[in-house]
């Protein structure tokens, strides 16, 4: 029976790339976006011309309402979840803590911490055995900041970022006897929009150079590392904070 999966921000980078990479594989995909409709219409359309099955759901996972709406959604359309990649998140640009403001300081605990613990509430309360789910697996989507601390950029996002590994933690335990795994990847340095969006488009690259593989990373390697820490062939795997980021 086909397996399906909720993407939190699949319309772009690496979101999109698992989207078209689960497909491929299969998966029903439900792929969330926030604002930009055309690029969540772009990916539904790259993976039916695949011959896979997507849809386009809005919401911003920052807000409760969106995120209870969403995985109702998601079901509608897709039947039982069988996963979520709790991928959505922000960056900001380039300051040391001592230059930033609160506002800002919010959204991005808003959008990455906030927002990354209500949508894995949802799949666990979606996924749960004792709760009528299926089981699964949640893969969150974490970072090398939550190593680095990113001094002089974005220890904000950072921070946030280590919220996520701890969340992976402690709701691998409560919910492995319920059938669902929970695990982090950690990307490094990979190509996409998010350091346009932070101000620095060129960083991936310019940075890429001095890891150990002497490059950026692409999206799609990210979603190999997710899409096997979502199916079977990691059964055996909850809890781990899996980095796909060239030794950085
Ligand atoms: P991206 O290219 O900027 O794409 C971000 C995606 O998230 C878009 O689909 C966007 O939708 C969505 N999104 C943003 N805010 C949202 C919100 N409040 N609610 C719902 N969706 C929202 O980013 P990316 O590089 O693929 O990053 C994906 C994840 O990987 C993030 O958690 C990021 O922190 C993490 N990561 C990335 C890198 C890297 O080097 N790229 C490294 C480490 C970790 P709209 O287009 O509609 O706004």
């Amino acid at each position: 029976m086909t397996k399906s999966i909720l993407i939190t921000g699949g319309s772009r980078g690496i979101g999109r790339a698992t989207a078209r990479l689960a497909a491929e594989r299969g998966w029903s995909v439900g792929v969330n976006y926030a604002g930009n409709a055309d690029a969540a219409q772009k990916t539904v359309a790259e993976v039916e011309a695949a011959g896979g099955r997507a849809v386009a759901l809005r919401g911003d996972v920052s807000v409760e309402g969106d995120v209870l709406s969403l995985f109702q959604a998601a079901e509608n359309a897709l039947g039982a979840l069988d996963g979520l990649v709790n991928n959505a998140g922000i960056v900001a640009p380039s300051l040391p803590l001592a230059e930033m403001s609160a506002d800002r300081l919010k959204r991005m605990f808003d959008v990455n911490v906030y927002g990354a613990y209500l949508c894995a509430r949802e799949a666990a309360r979606y996924l749960s055995k004792s709760r009528n789910g299926k089981g699964g697996a949640i893969v969150n989507v974490s970072s090398a900041a939550a190593r680095l601390g990113s001094p002089f950029e974005y220890v904000d996002y950072a921070g946030s970022k280590g919220a996520v590994d701890t969340l992976t933690i402690g709701l691998a335990k409560e919910l492995g006897p319920q059938g669902v795994r929970v695990n982090a990847v950690r990307p490094g340095l990979i190509d996409t929009d998010i350091h346009a969006s932070g101000g620095q488009p060129g960083r991936a690259a310019r940075l890429g150079a001095g890891t150990a593989l002497g490059r950026e990373g692409t999206a799609e390697e990210v979603a190999e590392a997710i899409m096997w820490l979502l199916g079977d062939a990691s059964s055996y795997v909850t809890g781990a904070l899996l980095d796909v980021s060239a030794g950085r």
